[in-house]
């Protein structure tokens, strides 16, 4: 290759290593903010204490403003009633942003099958992961958060 040819190649290069080392950044800094409202919440704190370790991720402390959060945790069940609310949250969070269904309540409605209940978080916010269990193992819970960080890698500069 000309000396040329490699100058033409050179802006590609370097927007490859920007988005690749700003995925690798986010990915590895994020503030989760935990959305609980029943029993899964357990688990989720069981996940985040010293024998699971979430720091080991870049993603154990968490934020109790949206504005300063980037990861919606959303754990439990989810009634109509409460949907505005959480659908609020999620606006009020800041781009990029990405959203976790904790538990199968939050992925699809869980055994409650009812009127009270929203049939799957989806429906009023898009979820990046889907973790079910009820409620899910924190093996569970961790190998979804590395699945998620390989998307918020693969991302890059471009983000939700
Ligand atoms: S998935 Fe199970 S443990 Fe989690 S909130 Fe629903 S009923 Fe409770």
């Amino acid at each position: 290759m000309t000396e040329n040819g490699l100058l033409e190649l050179m802006p590609g290069v370097l927007a490859t290593r920007v988005d690749d080392a700003v995925g690798w950044a986010r990915k590895y800094s994020l503030f989760p903010y935990p959305f609980v409202t029943a029993c899964c919440g357990m688990e989720y704190m069981s996940t985040s204490c010293s024998h699971y370790d979430l720091d080991r991720f870049g993603a154990a402390f968490p934020r109790f403003s949206p504005r300063q959060a980037d990861l919606l945790m959303v754990v439990g069940t989810i009634s109509h009633k409460i949907a505005p609310v959480l659908r609020r949250i999620y606006d009020q969070m800041a781009s990029p942003k990405w959203v976790v269904a904790f538990g199968v309540c939050t992925c699809t409605g869980g055994f409650y099958d009812n009127y009270a209940t929203v049939q799957g978080i989806d429906t009023i916010v898009p979820v990046d992961l889907y973790i079910p269990g009820c409620p899910p193992r924190p093996e569970a819970v961790l190998q979804g958060l590395m699945m998620l960080q390989a998307k918020i890698q693969s991302q890059g500069l471009e983000g939700r």
